[in-house]
């Protein structure tokens, strides 16, 4: 199967069936009218952008040759506003088809992904906390690509606690603006589109939290002027080279308020949500490429011998065997966990899918790093070399393990807010889940998996913090694992799909093992997920 198929696949076995409106037709057919656009021009300026990178000139940020040229082709097809309402002058294909485009698209050139990407969840944000005025005034150029979008929090002294944050709003006679610093900033500055909302978390009130309140503020004023806000320097990094990372400055930013002052994170969560999928999807997507590209190799170069004397393709040797399936089955796994989650957001199901999402995240972007990296191991040195791209998709898929949320916060996250919160709700929606799945393919093993990660659950409130990584790998395998029973008895005719699921199976009694051994002695086990 290719990409596509298996993520069509991936979405309908999440059950997609069950949102509002759903068209697996019409998803294929958009999947497939993306995926042509994206090999054709896309594909193309991935390594060129990697070798060139951004540059800063005379303040403003310039992307890579050929980067302009294809995101004006990206907006004039319509691709920026394909979740955006249709009042809004978009193409109200909603948040699902947009997931799947959006993996495809970071296959493709996960730098370009990022500077345009931001825009689904800008809009949505908009939608949920904007005055009618503002939506109607703000959304239609985000919508036709004439505006990118970019998120700003993050600054010196406060990445992952928000907390921290110093930027300052302050009202005038003139309106709001905003002055202070935010680093990391992606597409901060860019050449692309015609002008860039930045969303930005600023403080109104008091310390913490509750003091901050979200803002919109224009890179270039209704009347031609330059806003008070400005790069002050383009990060050097590991990746991501055509994604201009940008230190900004604000200056007595003219700047809008969106929503109730000190409601700005609460917001900012709207936005976050989905762009954590998002993340999650980057990392399947350089996963499943990096695997796709492993295949091929290795069913291509003769290497060695076969028991019989006969040349051996690399593929054909049990190790390389082993790193494939691997692959194969990270990739899946992950990109199941992440359609199940967005599929309960979108069903309604929230305790699910806010159970499910930081898992997704963390799921995703590891199976990014160590698919890459195991693909280029099965590369041998050509893997180590520019020329199949792999060394590339290893340094871009990095970053999706930090940005979003670093994966221990969100372990934290699910350890603490996922077992706790509103007496459990979260991880109850999530036991509910996998049970249903044991109960209807009465599985005793998954069912005694599920009992285990309870009582798991149980030690680790007591002690959140020390066993919040062990906590989100037992979640995440106990996930895997429930997919892998599904797969292995609803899609009988699936040769490829039932040579992987034993290698689940057999994870079964490392899950149970490795709970059961927490559980007894209190040691933490080493969960190789
Ligand atoms: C390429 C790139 C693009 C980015 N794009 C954006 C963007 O567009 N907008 C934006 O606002 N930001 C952006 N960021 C910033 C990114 O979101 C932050 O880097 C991230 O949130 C982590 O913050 P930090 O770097 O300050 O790390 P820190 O917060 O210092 O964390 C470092 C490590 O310590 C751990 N840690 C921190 N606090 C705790 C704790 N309380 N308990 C346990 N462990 C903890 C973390 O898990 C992490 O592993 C980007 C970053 C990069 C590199």
């Amino acid at each position: 199967m290719s990409v596509l198929d298996d993520s069509l696949w991936s979405i309908e076995f999440a059950g997609a069936a069950r949102i509002p409106g759903w068209d697996g037709e019409l998803a294929r057919e958009v999947l497939e009218h993306f995926s042509a656009f994206a090999t054709d021009r896309i594909a193309p300026l991935n390594p060129m952008g990697d070798l060139q990178g951004c540059a800063l000139v005379k303040g403003r940020v310039q992307l890579p040759d050929g980067f302009v040229a294809a995101y004006q082709h990206l907006a004039a097809g319509g691709w920026q506003g394909l979740s955006a309402p249709e009042e809004f002058g978009g193409q109200g294909l909603g948040p699902v088809i947009q997931a799947l485009v959006s993996e495809v698209f970071s296959g493709a050139c996960h730098s370009l992904q990022m500077v345009t990407g931001l825009v689904p969840g800008a809009i949505r944000l908009l939608r949920h906390v904007a005055t009618p005025e503002q939506q109607a005034r703000l959304i239609p150029p985000l919508a036709s690509g004439a505006w990118l979008a970019t998120m700003c929090l993050t600054e010196a002294g406060a990445g992952s606690d928000l907390s921290a944050i110093r930027t300052r709003a302050t009202e005038g006679p003139q309106g709001w603006t905003i002055s202070g610093e935010k680093i990391f900033i992606s597409g901060g500055d860019q050449d692309a589109s015609e002008n860039i909302l930045h969303l930005v978390l600023a403080r109104t009130g008091p310390e913490g939290t509750r003091g901050l309140s979200l803002f919109a503020c224009l890179a270039e004023l209704s009347d031609g002027r330059r806003n008070g806000v400005r790069v002050e320097r383009l990060e050097h990094k590991m990746g991501l080279h055509a994604s201009p990372t940008c230190h900004m400055v604000f200056e007595d930013c003219a700047a809008e308020l969106i929503g109730a002052p000190g409601q700005g994170l609460a917001a900012m969560f709207l936005l976050m949500n989905h762009a954590r999928l998002d993340v999650a999807l980057q990392g399947v997507a350089h996963a499943a490429r990096a695997h796709a590209v492993a295949r091929a190799y290795a069913g291509e170069r003769q290497q060695g011998r076969l028991p019989d004397g006969g040349a051996a393709m690399l593929s054909q040797h049990a190790d390389v065997h082993r790193m494939l399936d691997d692959m194969d089955r990270r990739t899946l796994a992950a990109r199941a966990l992440a359609h199940t989650a967005l599929v309960a957001l979108e069903a309604g199901d929230d305790a699910l899918a806010d159970f499910m999402t930081p898992m997704a995240k963390v799921a995703g972007s590891e199976a990014g790093m160590r698919v890459t990296e195991t693909a280029m191991q099965v590369l041998g040195g050509y893997g180590y070399l520019h020329e199949y791209g792999l060394e590339q998709a290893y340094r871009d898929a990095r970053i999706c393990a930090i940005y979003e949320g670093a994966n221990g916060i969100h372990a934290l996250t699910l350890a603490k807010r996922g077992l706790g919160h509103a007496g459990g709700a979260q991880a109850a929606a999530f036991a509910y889940y996998i049970e249903q799945i044991a109960q209807q393919h009465a599985d005793r093993s998954l069912s005694l998996a599920l009992k285990n990660w309870k009582t798991l659950g149980e030690k680790v409130c007591a002690a959140p913090e020390e066993n919040a990584h062990l906590f989100m790998q037992s979640s995440i395998a106990l996930a895997e694992l429930a997919f892998w029973h599904r797969v292995a008895t609803e899609c009988p005719d699936n040769h490829r799909l039932q040579a992987l699921a034993p290698v689940a199976q057999r994870r079964v009694a490392n899950i149970v093992e490795s709970c059961l051994q927490f559980v007894d002695t209190g040691n933490v086990p080493e969960l190789a997920v």
